[in-house]
């Protein structure tokens, strides 16, 4: 039985391993392939499960989102691919990374398939998983802290609020194969809703213009966060009505986040200086008087 490396030098996980009761459940067996989220960048974000995997692994499979900061976790003898993608456009296809991960984990490695965020949000890591399934791979699953929360933690933004917003939306702005974003627009316009949008950069004229003709007020707070929990966060806060200007003025670029809602002025407008921290000297409350609104009063029928 294979058991888990003992020299813990890193400084991530060698600080109260031996605390942790659940020591031993993630241990990746030759021929085997773990699937792990590695979260929107910063290493600390990492689970105990992931950092335990990522310790044991002998070839990492990985894309564009996952930082360099977790990289550098990675064992010195691990070899490295990379597979990244930028959008739609894949450096190695999709049905080929498939393959790559049956043909590693056949060769009889330790196999780390290392993906941004969580893998199964918006991440493939549905149809990886199946495709390994299918060619008789094993494949342990392992969740990251996917962007939608990560990165409007670190911007101060909480995504549900008692009396501001009851419930939350991940949606992608990708466009579909026939050149469309056809998405539920009806659905996303409730005014206590947060609605966070993947990859929704390059369409966001579209999503804001669909947003506002299906009943969203134009002047619902939103948010762009570029490369969330990274030390190179921005966050951009305005209204619908401004966030395509300032996607110009700023020439934003994926990867970017945009969150839509009363959530996004709850705590503070200003970007935080140091991300991931509230500084109460710096507060100034937000707060308005707006009474619980509910669905049913706000959205207009389109
Ligand atoms: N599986 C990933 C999402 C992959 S889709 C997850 O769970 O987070 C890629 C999109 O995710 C990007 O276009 C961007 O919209 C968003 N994204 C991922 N990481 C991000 C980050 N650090 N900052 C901002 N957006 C991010």
């Amino acid at each position: 039985m294979n058991t888990l490396p003992t020299n813990q030098s890193n400084s991530l996980t060698s600080m109260d391993n031996k605390k942790i009761s659940a020591r031993g459940k993630s241990v990746l067996n030759s021929g085997e392939v773990a699937l792990v989220g590695s979260g929107p960048g910063d290493a600390e974000l990492l689970t105990i499960r992931a950092m335990r995997f990522i310790e044991q692994a002998e070839i990492a499979i990985y894309d564009r989102l996952v930082s360099e900061e977790i990289l550098a976790l990675l064992p010195e003898n691990c070899e490295r691919f990379y597979v990244g993608k930028e959008q739609a456009k894949h450096c190695v296809p999709q049905d080929r990374i498939n393959e790559i991960l049956v043909e590693e984990a056949r060769a009889g490695k330790k196999v780390l398939r290392l993906k941004g965020g969580d893998p199964f949000i918006f991440g493939r890591g549905g149809e990886e998983a199946e495709y390994m399934l299918e060619h008789g791979v094993s494949c342990h699953i392992c969740p990251g802290i996917t962007a939608a929360s990560g990165c409007t933690t670190y911007a101060g933004i909480p995504l549900t609020h008692r009396g501001v917003a009851q419930g939350c939306t991940f949606i992608t702005g990708h466009i579909q194969n026939n050149g469309l974003l056809n998405l539920p627009w009806q659905s996303l316009c409730c005014p206590t809703q947060t609605v966070v949008f993947y990859m929704g950069i390059n369409t966001l004229p579209i999503i804001a213009e669909k947003l506002v003709e299906h009943g969203r007020d134009i002047n619902t707070p939103a948010a762009l966060i570029r490369k969330g929990t990274q030390p190179e966060q921005k966050t951009y806060r305005g209204t619908i009505g401004n966030l395509a200007e300032l996607v110009k003025k700023h020439n934003i670029t994926p990867p970017t986040l945009i969150i839509i809602g009363d959530v996004v002025n709850q705590l503070t407008t200003e970007q935080l200086a140091t991300p991931g921290f509230l500084d109460a000297n710096n507060y100034t409350s937000q707060k308005t008087n707006q009474e619980t609104k509910t669905c049913e009063q706000q959205v207009k029928t389109a």
